[in-house]
């Protein structure tokens, strides 16, 4: 009995030396990281910045291209290194049209999933596939928010800033209608706000509903006087 106990015992001590050896490798800074930038200052301008995660996708980007093209709008896309591998053309048309091009991981993996070799091997083949798309990522925007403690080193490696954002949609989700997404847009961005928007992944063809509802909601803001910035123009970035 006194075995099965003791046991046990080890077993739970083992449990508990993981959740907490998770929680400070990835679970605290990456909680922190979102309240962080969630309550940072936002400013008093009359702008936007629309960023745009999960691309580029052939599907919707080129899409989006347009609409931003049309309203004269100039934003900053968070591209998944494979998917910008599989569609340089989009990449050369967002370098062209004035775009901001940062990086959101090699493939979409969780930092809370990856080891730290892991991690540092996604940031360096990352890398090196937007390096031979003549493309020199600043700006990092990790999946989920979720970053681990190699991250940060691989962010001072390379010369990255991390960008999280004010305002999301829930753009994503299956069930969500082009009318929820605009309500929520409207609602929730104000002065200052980066809003997080997905042109690729997405479940039940999700891009798609946010695209009808960025084309009714981007001429409102403009009549309300806003105005659209890339992540760089940012004055406390
Ligand atoms: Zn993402």
């Amino acid at each position: 009995m006194g075995k099965v106990c003791s046991g046990g015992s080890v077993k739970k001590k083992a449990a508990l030396a993981a959740a907490a050896g998770a929680a400070i490798y990835s679970f605290l800074p990456s909680a922190a990281g979102k309240l962080y930038y969630r309550c940072s200052p936002k400013g008093s301008d009359r702008v936007l910045y629309l960023t745009f995660d999960d691309g580029p996708s052939e599907a919707y980007t080129g899409e989006l291209l347009d609409i931003l093209k049309q309203y004269g709008v100039t934003a900053s896309f968070f591209v998944v290194a494979e998917q910008a591998a599989a569609h340089p053309q989009l990449i050369r048309r967002m370098q062209q049209e004035g775009h901001l091009i940062g990086l959101h991981s090699l493939n979409h993996v969780s930092a809370m999933l990856q080891t730290p070799a892991g991690t540092i091997d996604d940031f360096r083949q990352s890398m090196e596939i937007m390096k031979e798309l003549g493309v020199e990522p600043v700006y990092y925007r990790p999946p989920w928010g979720h970053v681990n403690l190699s991250t940060f080193s691989c962010l001072r490696r390379y010369g990255l800033k991390k960008v999280l954002w004010h305002v999301m949609a829930q753009d994503w989700e299956a069930g969500i209608s082009e009318e929820q997404i605009q309500y929520r847009l409207l609602r929730r961005a104000g002065n200052g706000s980066v809003i997080c928007l997905h042109d690729g992944r997405g479940r039940n063809g999700a891009p798609e509903r946010m695209l009808e509802a960025l084309k009714k909601t981007i001429p409102l803001w403009l009549e309300e006087g806003y105005r659209f910035r890339r992540i760089d123009e940012r004055r406390d970035v």
